[in-house]
């Protein structure tokens, strides 16, 4: 493409919100036949809301809501959000927090007082030690309404369940309507449990899912396409998409999301809104499409 066509298609993206780095990017991204889009954040608004509590064993609620909200505290994830305001608006405080720790698509541990407390996917509660065979019917029974259900264990042994609601947003079953149309294929990977993924890509008419993946998942999944012959886009908002980003001929980012996802993107939607990635793709295709 000439540097004047590659100008003037970055400029009209720009104008909506969509930045194009490159003309690398935009000449890649009329040749891509395949998407893969996280789920939260990405197809979903990313600000979930505490919906449903559960105790197991003799714990209270607030207590175990207490040190949930304290271990929260310490995290950036959006769940983490989602979780710390829903007990605020019980009215109960943080319990204080002694030592913390993330793990990357799993979940939180720490210390508080003389308890351990874990919390996150069943991966989490793998790290923690703890049994959690006693909620799996009713985290399944939220999970298939599209809830995310996160397991709670103190000191090594199964105390709760809470759930959390990430609304789609109103703009991802138009733009996924619109990527059919074009002739992607899309496929959802999220680190977040099967049956919620599918209750999820349900609503939105997605082709295939890939739930309870690890972000070096993500990228080999990127690397297993490639092998398949196949083009990627990779639309993704969090620190652990950026290695799947980076692999995909197009890495798409939520300018809403990391600082890190932005970074490794050939392409950044500065709104969030995954029409953006149609808008990008119709201006990669006028872009070739002039210069033969
Ligand atoms: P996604 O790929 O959908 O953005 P992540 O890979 O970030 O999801 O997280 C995967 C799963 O790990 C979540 O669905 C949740 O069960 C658990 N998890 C991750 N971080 C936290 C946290 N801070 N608190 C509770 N659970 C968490
Ligand atoms: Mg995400």
């Amino acid at each position: 493409a000439t540097p004047m066509s590659i100008m003037t298609a970055t400029g009209r993206g720009a104008q909506a919100g969509v930045l194009i780095k490159d003309a690398e990017a935009l000449e890649r991204m009329a040749k891509v036949d395949i998407l893969i889009v996280d789920k939260t954040g990405t197809l979903t608004e990313g600000k979930p809301a505490l919906t449903d509590v559960v105790t197991f064993g003799n714990v209270s609620e607030e207590a175990m809501l207490a040190m949930v909200r304290g271990i929260e505290a310490g995290s950036e994830h959006p769940l983490a959000e989602a979780i710390v305001e829903g007990i605020e608006a019980k009215d109960i405080a943080a319990a204080p927090i002694t030592s913390f720790e993330a793990i990357t698509g799993k979940g939180v541990q720490g210390t508080s007082g003389k308890q351990k407390i874990a919390l996150g996917n069943a991966a989490m509660m793998d790290v923690a030690g703890a049994d959690h065979k006693a909620a799996d019917k009713q985290a399944d029974a939220l999970r298939v309404q599209g809830k995310t259900a996160m397991y709670i264990a103190i000191d090594g042994k199964l105390a709760g369940l809470i759930a959390v609601t990430d609304p789609i947003k109103a703009t991802s079953r138009d733009a996924i309507a619109a990527l059919h149309e074009a002739g992607l294929k899309i496929i959802m990977a999220t680190g977040d449990n099967e049956k919620t993924a599918r209750a999820v890509a349900d609503q939105l008419g997605i082709d295939e899912v890939r739930a309870g993946v690890l972000p070096e998942d993500k990228k080999a999944l990127v690397d297993e396409l490639h092998a398949q012959g196949h083009k990627v886009a990779m639309a993704g908002d969090g620190v652990n998409d950026a290695p799947a980003l980076a692999a995909a001929e197009v890495g798409i980012a939520m300018g809403t999301g990391a600082d890190v996802a932005v970074e490794s993107a050939g392409v950044t939607l500065l709104k969030g809104d995954l029409t953006g990635i149609v808008r990008a793709r119709k201006l990669s295709v006028a872009t070739l499409s002039n210069i033969k």
